[in-house]
């Protein structure tokens, strides 16, 4: 007997149950990865890979990161419909896509202009117009757009960047791994009182470094 190949429609059915079965329960979160086909976000072979739980390299030497935790740390941001989200670490998107499917207004910043480039293209593909994403050295913010509902930053720096914390409102919720970039580090939520900043951690994660400084051209 052969087993045939599974469709289109298994492997993301598969998908979802992996992600459920991580810890990804919140529906709305669940909907958004469901209508955000991470295919799209992908290259030639690795794009035939998109539905398996597992990073993948994308351009400038960079990752897709996991599709639990994005879903993970989506959940744990607790984005509202009214909220303006920045992210930093653009990628190849796909984190920002789903946030689009759950704010107001993302930002997304990375230090690499072709990454930049390249998902601004994927977003107008999926007429994702509430997404801005823009070449700059994240770790300083957006203090144009400044405060923030939520901040998502999708490469560890050693300590939460100080112009972040300053950028998010009272109220706010910031979601990020810390550590050193070649051990495990840990993903944590940063909490902003009214006099101050609420800690928790997570989980173990293993992000790219945050670096300093735009990118050169390639
Ligand atoms: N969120 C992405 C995955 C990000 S990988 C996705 O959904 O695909 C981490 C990204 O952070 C890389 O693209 C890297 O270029 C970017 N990065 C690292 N340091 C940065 C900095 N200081 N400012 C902005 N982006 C940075």
């Amino acid at each position: 007997m052969t087993i045939a190949p599974a469709s289109d429609a298994e492997r993301k059915m598969q998908f979802l149950f992996a992600l459920r079965s991580k810890g990804v329960t919140d529906a709305r979160v669940l909907s958004a990865m469901e209508r955000i086909d991470r295919a799209r976000f992908l290259r030639g072979l690795f794009a035939e890979r998109a539905y398996e739980d597992t990073p993948l390299p994308i351009a400038c030497g960079q990752t897709i990161s996991q599709p639990s935790v994005v879903g993970l740390m989506t959940q744990a941001l607790n984005v509202q419909p009214r909220d303006k989200v920045l992210e930093i670490g653009t990628g190849s998107g796909y984190q920002a896509a789903i946030l689009s499917q759950l704010a107001r207004r993302v930002y997304t910043i990375d230090r690499h202009k072709r990454l930049v480039r390249e998902a601004r293209t994927v977003f107008e593909a999926l007429d994702l117009s509430n997404i801005t994403a823009l070449t700059d050295d994240g770790s300083f913010g957006l203090p144009d757009q400044a405060p923030f509902d939520r901040i998502i930053v999708t490469a560890a720096a050693e300590d939460p960047p100080g112009p972040l914390l300053a950028q998010l409102k009272p109220g706010g919720i910031m979601v990020l791994p810390v550590g050193q970039s070649d051990t495990v580090q840990s993903l944590i939520r940063v909490r902003r009182t009214e006099d101050g900043f609420d800690y928790d951690e997570l989980r173990p994660v293993r992000f790219v470094p945050l670096i300093e400084g735009v990118a050169p051209e390639n």
